[in-house]
Parts: C-alpha cells; sequence; structure tokens
C-alpha cells in the first residue's frame, strides 16, 4: 500500500535527480558545519534547511521539463569536472598495464601499453609528436 502510494505520488514529478542529488549531499554537509556552532553554525544550519526545502522541492516538481532543462544545464557545466573524475579512476585501475599522458598541445589524455622504454607517442587527436618514458 505504501508502496503504491508512493508510486502514485512520483507519478509526473521531477524525482531524485543529479542536482537533488548534489544539493542532498551539501544539505548534509552544511549540516555536519553546523555543529561548529556559533555565527557560522547558525549560518550553517540556515543553509542546509534551506537546501533541504530546495531538495524536497524539486524531487516534488511537477514542472518536468524545466526540471530537465536545468539538469542539462548543470551536467554541461560539470562536464569537466565529471571527467576528470572518470579519468582518474580509469587510470587508477589501469595503472599496472598503461602509463598515461596528456597531450602537451591538445591536452588529451593518451594511454601507452608500459615496458616500451623511451618511444615517440602522437596524439591521436592533433597529431603531435613528443616522447616519453613508459
Ligand atoms: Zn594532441
Amino acid at each position: 500500500m505504501i508502496r503504491r502510494f508512493l508510486y502514485n505520488f512520483f507519478q509526473g514529478r521531477n524525482g531524485f535527480d543529479p542536482i537533488a542529488k548534489l544539493t542532498w549531499v551539501l544539505t548534509f554537509v552544511s549540516l555536519l558545519l553546523s555543529m561548529f556552532g556559533g555565527i557560522f553554525g547558525l549560518v550553517m544550519q540556515a543553509l542546509s534547511l534551506v537546501l533541504m526545502i530546495y531538495t524536497c522541492w524539486r524531487i516534488c516538481s511537477r514542472n518536468v521539463y524545466k526540471r530537465a532543462a536545468e539538469c542539462r544545464r548543470y551536467m554541461d557545466m560539470t562536464y569537466g569536472i565529471r571527467m576528470w573524475f572518470k579519468n582518474l579512476r580509469l587510470r587508477f585501475s589501469q595503472r599496472k598495464e598503461y602509463k598515461f599522458f596528456t597531450c602537451p598541445t591538445c591536452h588529451t589524455l593518451l594511454r601507452v601499453p608500459r615496458g616500451q622504454g623511451k618511444i615517440q607517442i602522437t596524439c591521436r587527436k592533433c597529431g603531435n609528436r613528443f616522447s616519453g618514458k613508459t
């Protein structure tokens, strides 16, 4: 019955999108920071309340198109940061088999098998050549 109620409630609503996820995390961060007390703690407490209300409003919002447009803008804005973390994860998981280089001209991430000694690396994007030690 609760499941059905929740299903009906969230039908046609925005739900827990990436922005809601971010503001939800920020809610808890500001709540934690509010424990420092004083004026700073009070400001953080107020901020966490505002963020919590915003998150709930966002999840329950029925203007799905507008929320989706905001979400797209947010994803575009954070693309660089998200790719950086993605590359970091990739580099870490393949660090034993591959050595990673960044092209000095176009900053593309390049992957080269390890154990080849000193080699000439050609960037697959801009064609720039540089040497590196694998
Ligand atoms: Zn390049």
